[in-house]
């Protein structure tokens, strides 16, 4: 055997983004500018981060063309057009993206229409800096594409941009950051590269998050898991999703659900539908998160203060069905077979917070 899980055949072609880690690398955002070859930079973050964005803009002198603070979950293409218009009146020749996955989403679809490079400050765990996908919402419905243009070309992690990231939003941003991961072990185009660093990246965020919620400030902690949230979004960009992603992208875009306490809560439940189907993924898990895996990730998110149902979220209990045959409309590969009423029953549990059951311990 081969790595942690069994792989006996497999490709390994890992993506090419430049990558610099550590604390206060912010300092280097103009040279890693200038290296890319940058000249005039639109500069993109949220409504919430306008002070940060004005910052990074000030910071950048004259390689900096200008803000746009209008980035907003899910990707609305309408934001992207505006953001667009804008690109081109300052006559920007590439973006700076400094904020969470909406940030980072707004510059991707930016750089789909555009092919400008891309560097990335992350100030969140969700990953989306790593990969090549861009999800985008048209008329309340959500799309998904990946190509090389939208993965971004430089990846700025500088430790204390994620020093402001609230608790709550800390723990559920990891946890998503570990549903990447985990469903890395379990996907067909996996490798053991990936799943080394999937389970690193899982120890590291497992280990960080309770010390993060005794002291947000713990900069070992903070390290720590942007480590971690790397790793899995590495994994994210590198190989396959399964059941739970397709369950979060169902909740998140059709049923306008925020999307890391989405992933937060349906994570241990997917992973108990697909335990079955995978045991020397919950084998390889088990050191990190106890016997019962999906049960370890509850009791984490709980303990963390963190939302544990699908009503706490909004989602009202009439959608339980209609989310169902949605994320059953796409077959995509899946270790266990998508059985609707299992499904169904998955949904319910995580509708009602309650503890995740393994189908072959009831
Ligand atoms: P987010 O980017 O929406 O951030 C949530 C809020 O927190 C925003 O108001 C943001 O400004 C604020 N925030 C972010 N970092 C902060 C910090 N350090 N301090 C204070 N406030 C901060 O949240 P997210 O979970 O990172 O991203 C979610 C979006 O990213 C979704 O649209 C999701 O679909 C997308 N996503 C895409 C991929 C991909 O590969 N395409 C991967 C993961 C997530």
């Amino acid at each position: 055997m081969i790595g942690t899980l069994p792989r006996e055949t497999f490709l390994f072609k890992p993506l090419p983004t430049r990558v610099l880690f550590g604390a206060g690398t912010r300092a280097s955002l103009g040279d890693e500018v200038r290296g890319a070859g940058i000249t005039r930079a639109l500069v993109l973050t949220t409504p919430h981060q306008r002070e940060l964005g004005k910052e990074v803009a000030a910071g950048l002198g004259d390689l900096a063309a200008g803000l746009f603070d209008g980035a907003a979950m899910h990707t609305p293409t309408d934001v992207t057009e505006t953001a667009l218009s804008a690109l081109k009146t300052l006559g920007a020749d590439g973006l700076v993206s400094v904020g969470g996955g909406s940030t980072i989403g707004l510059g991707k679809a930016l750089a789909a229409r555009t092919d400008l490079t891309q560097v990335v400050l992350p100030t969140t765990y969700a990953g989306s800096e790593m990969t090549p996908i861009l999800g985008e919402t048209e008329n309340g419905l959500k799309t998904t594409r990946s190509g090389p243009e939208i993965q971004p070309e430089v990846v700025i992690y500088d430790v204390d941009l994620t020093r402001s990231l609230p608790v709550g939003m800390s723990v559920t941003s990891g946890i998503n950051a570990i549903a990447h991961a985990i469903e890395a072990l379990y996907a067909p185009n996996g490798n053991p590269v990936m799943d080394a660093l999937a389970l690193e990246g899982i120890r590291a965020l497992v280990g960080a998050l309770p010390e993060i919620v005794a002291d947000p400030g713990n900069a070992p902690a903070r390290q720590s898991a942007l480590y971690g949230a790397w790793l899995c979004g590495t994994c994210l960009g590198n190989v396959g999703m399964a059941l739970h992603h397709k369950l979060c992208h169902t909740l998140g875009g059709t049923f306008g659900l925020p999307h890391a306490e989405t992933h937060t809560v349906v994570l241990p439940h997917a992973l108990a539908y697909n335990a079955p189907a995978v045991p020397d993924v919950v084998a390889a898990l088990t050191p990190i998160l106890g016997q019962d895996p999906a049960l370890g990730l509850h009791d984490l998110a709980r303990e963390l203060g963190a939302p544990i149902s699908l009503n706490a979220l909004g989602l009202p209990a009439e959608s339980i069905d209609h989310a169902t045959d949605l994320a059953l409309q796409a077959r995509y590969p899946n270790p266990r077979p998508l059985e609707r009423d299992a499904i169904r029953a998955t949904l319910a549990r995580a509708w009602v917070g309650e503890a995740p059951i393994r189908k072959d311990k009831t």
